[in-house]
This record gives structure tokens, C-alpha cells and sequence, in this order.
């Protein structure tokens, strides 16, 4: 089973959004777990200190590495083969491939930064990788943890249903996804492409794969090149 396992200052913020819908619909069912530990029972001290002032000087925090470590190893008791992430602007951006080979592993433990971040030392001495959601700033990394957890969830199997699939979706296949419609067959003076109520499907392949390359190619010509969240090659 995957198993979630989120080092936090916040774990009032989980499951959050991941109660929900399908994923937490796939919680209650047993399809995955997740348990949140707070770093704060770690502090220093009286008040359980968790941060100090940056070496060297400068605005912020930083969470210090004895109580980050402390918090790993007691959250994280070997042996635990699972990917340690580290949520993180500076992070290697977090794509769909990434997200696949998660989904079908053991499950990850991810530490969510605070503050300016976390000391240096404790993210190379327990081996965390950090991963981006995006080129901007959040003030935490729980939402960023609650990201990559729903993208993870949807592809375990029997978390979408046996009719859902997400070989076509975006990214699936180094392409955004074509453009989708249903009823009713007129609004607003749009009419669905008549192709797609031909009934001949090997047009509506055809005519599907065209837009998909016509909005990569507008949208996200990086992708076809095997840009980040594109195809990997060898895959
Ligand atoms: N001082 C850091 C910097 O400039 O790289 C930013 C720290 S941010 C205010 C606090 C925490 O939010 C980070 O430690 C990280 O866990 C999380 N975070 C912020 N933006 C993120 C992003 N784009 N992807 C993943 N995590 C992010």
C-alpha cells in the first residue's frame, strides 16, 4: 500500500483536501494511508523552539537540523525505503513522470519547510530530495505536499474507477490533453466539431491527436522538445 508519511509544523492541515472526493474517498477504502508528525514536538526548550536566526544574517527563520533530524528519525524509524522529500522552491520542478513512478512505489515522506527554509546539513545528511511544484514562493510546503500527494493518489490503481483512464491526460504522453465537450450540443451559439458526433472513431482519434499537438505546440512547445514535464526519452 502507498503510505504518506508528512513531517509538518501544521498536520491540522492533513488530510485537508486529500479527505475528499477521490482521494479521500481511496483513504477510507484503505487504498493508501497517511499519517502527519508534527516537527514541533522535537523543540528546544520550554517553548519547543524549532527555528533559529540565519547564519551569516538576513530577514527570516530557518528550522534548525537537530530538531529536523529528530523529527526523521521519529517519524521514520528504519527500515523505511520510501523517497524522503524535501518540499521546496530551489527543488528539481515535480512533473508527471515523477509523479507515475511515486504512485507506484511505497509510498514517500515528505518534509514541509517553513520560514526561510531549512538548514543545509540536515537535507544532505538524511538524504532529502527536493522537489518544486512551481517557479513561485509559497509561505509553507503543506500545500505543496498536498499537490504532489493528489497528483500520486489518482494513479494508484482502483483509486479512479475501472472506467477512468489518464493514458490520454495531459502530460501522459509528452502532449496536453485535446479539448473536451458534452452536452447540451449547441450553447450559446457553439456547436460541438462534428466530428466528434460522427461515430467514426477513427476520425475522432485522428482529429483528437491533431488538436493535442496544435495546443502543445501553442501552449507548451517545451514538451515536445522533452521539456521537463515532457516525454522522458526511453520511455
Ligand atoms: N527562502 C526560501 C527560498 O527562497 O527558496 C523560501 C522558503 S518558503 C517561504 C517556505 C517553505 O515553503 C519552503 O521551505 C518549502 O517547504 C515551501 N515552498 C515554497 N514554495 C514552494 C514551491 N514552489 N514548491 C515546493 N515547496 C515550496
Amino acid at each position: 500500500m502507498f503510505r504518506a508519511s508528512i513531517l509538518t509544523l501544521f498536520p491540522e492541515m492533513f488530510p485537508g483536501p486529500l479527505g475528499l472526493s477521490l482521494a479521500g474517498d481511496a483513504l477510507t477504502r484503505g487504498l493508501w494511508s497517511l499519517e502527519a508528525f508534527n516537527i514541533r514536538d522535537h523543540g528546544l526548550g520550554r517553548h519547543r523552539a524549532v527555528d533559529d536566526t540565519p547564519a551569516g544574517g538576513g530577514p527570516g527563520m530557518v528550522i534548525r537540523a537537530e530538531v529536523r533530524a529528530a523529527a526523521i528519525e521519529a517519524a521514520l524509524p528504519p527500515p523505511d525505503d520510501r523517497p524522503r522529500l524535501l518540499m521546496s522552491p530551489r527543488g528539481k520542478p515535480l512533473t508527471q513522470a515523477r509523479v507515475r513512478e511515486l504512485s507506484s512505489g511505497p509510498g514517500v515522506a515528505i518534509v514541509c519547510g517553513r520560514f526561510e527554509g531549512v538548514d543545509e546539513r540536515v537535507i544532505a545528511a538524511r538524504g532529502l530530495e527536493e522537489v518544486s511544484i512551481g517557479d513561485y514562493v509559497l509561505s509553507g510546503g503543506e500545500i505543496a505536499a498536498i499537490v504532489l500527494l493528489d497528483a500520486c493518489v489518482r494513479l494508484i490503481p482502483g483509486v479512479m474507477g475501472g472506467a477512468a483512464s489518464h493514458a490520454e491526460e495531459s502530460f501522459e504522453n509528452g502532449q496536453l490533453e485535446y479539448p473536451q465537450f458534452t452536452r447540451p450540443r449547441d450553447w450559446e451559439g457553439h456547436a460541438i466539431p462534428d466530428v466528434l458526433l460522427s461515430g467514426d472513431h477513427a476520425r475522432i482519434d485522428r482529429w483528437r491527436r491533431q488538436e493535442s499537438v496544435r495546443l502543445t505546440r501553442e501552449r507548451r512547445p517545451d514538451l515536445l522538445d522533452g521539456g521537463p514535464g515532457g516525454k522522458v526519452a526511453g520511455e
